[in-house]
């Protein structure tokens, strides 16, 4: 799959390593190898990429920070792309308010955090979600009652044609923690960038903001190698509290373990495999079934090869 030709004209975009171990590019710190891993700093870099890798009949998987994937240990067959795009335009007064564009390898974290001290509002809510903006459309990122539709005006992409086009939120189907890209109906497509709508504020206020929920945060997470939530909370009752109920607050599989301090985030004590993790999964997924009649979805994406 992976040719020496492909190579070669990969190689003219940006420098790729081969059999690159995703457990480095992942928060979970699990994974195993990319066929071929591309950083990419520019949406021309990145196009390129997309068209090289369609010509020679490559698959491709976008890489934003890797926090909210559990990568599979045999890793991911054909290219992986990290986006480190990072401009970021504005905030510009643009009709009903200020406009900010921002590419989609920026941190979400760090982009609210700046507009924040900075006296924007409209963002203080995702101070401390971790990942890129490419990973917060195709999740409808959210916490603190605040999720990216509140703030979306529209997003760019790429399609399989390497057209440029712009899509709509109302487009995107974004609802709790997932979009038309979770639920497959976009294939194919990288999000270049982003129109997100802030407007003035007091950043006295603001900072404050950041400051109390940033110390919510950090009572509430357990530290430590994970990818937040994962599982979304069922209707009925939180995910947490139903693994709780089951009995398996710290259950421990290898180096995968429950956390003690928060029962719906795993943690990799060390050395965890992702058919540990996904062991962990299945047997939280079983018991809360068999107890409660009420089935766990992920919410962290399973993705590559041995599950
Ligand atoms: C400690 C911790 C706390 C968290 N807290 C929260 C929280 O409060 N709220 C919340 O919503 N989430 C939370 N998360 C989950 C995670 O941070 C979000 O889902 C985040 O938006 C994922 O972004 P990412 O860049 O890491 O995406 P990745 O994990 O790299 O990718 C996720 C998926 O998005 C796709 N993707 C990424 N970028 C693009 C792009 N440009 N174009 C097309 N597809 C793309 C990937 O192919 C993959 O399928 C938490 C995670 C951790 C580790």
């Amino acid at each position: 799959m992976i040719s020496e030709q492909f190579l070669a004209e990969l190689g003219t975009t940006g420098s790729y390593r081969r059999d690159d171990p995703l457990s480095r590019h992942t928060t979970f710190g699990v994974g195993g190898p990319a066929d071929v891993y591309l950083p990419v700093a520019t949406e021309e870099q990145l196009r390129a990429a997309l068209r090289i890798a369609r010509s020679h009949r490559v698959p491709v998987f976008i890489l934003g920070s890797g926090s909210n994937v559990l990568v599979g240990d045999g890793g991911i067959r054909g290219l992986v792309i990290e986006n480190q795009l990072h401009a970021v335009e504005g905030p510009q007064p643009n009709g009903k308010g200020l406009l900010v564009r921002a590419q989609t390898g920026v941190s979400f974290a760090a982009l609210a955090r700046r507009l924040s001290f900075a006296g924007y509002a409209g963002l203080e809510w995702a101070s401390g979600i971790p990942g890129t903006l490419g990973g917060a459309v195709v999740y409808n990122a959210g916490a603190y009652g605040g999720c990216l539709l509140d703030v979306l005006v529209r997003v760019r992409l790429v399609d399989q044609s390497d057209s440029v086009i712009e899509m709509k939120p109302e487009e995107l189907a974004l609802g709790y923690r997932g979009s038309v890209f979770t639920r497959g109906i976009v294939g194919d497509r990288a999000v270049l960038s982003v129109d997100l709508r802030v407007h003035e504020g007091d950043a006295v206020y603001l900072r404050q903001r950041v400051r109390e929920l940033d110390k919510r945060r950090t009572s509430a997470q357990p530290k430590g190698r994970n990818a937040g939530s994962m599982f979304k909370n069922p209707v009925e009752r939180p995910a947490w509290w139903l693994i709780d109920q089951v009995g398996l607050r710290g259950h421990r599989i290898g180096d995968a373990q429950i956390s003690e301090q928060h029962t719906n985030f795993f943690l990799n004590l060390g050395k965890a495999r992702a058919a540990d993790v996904k062991a962990l999964m299945d047997r939280a997924r079983d018991r809360v079934r068999e107890r409660f009649g009420i089935e766990l979805e992920p919410e962290v994406a399973l993705v590559g090869e041995g599950f």
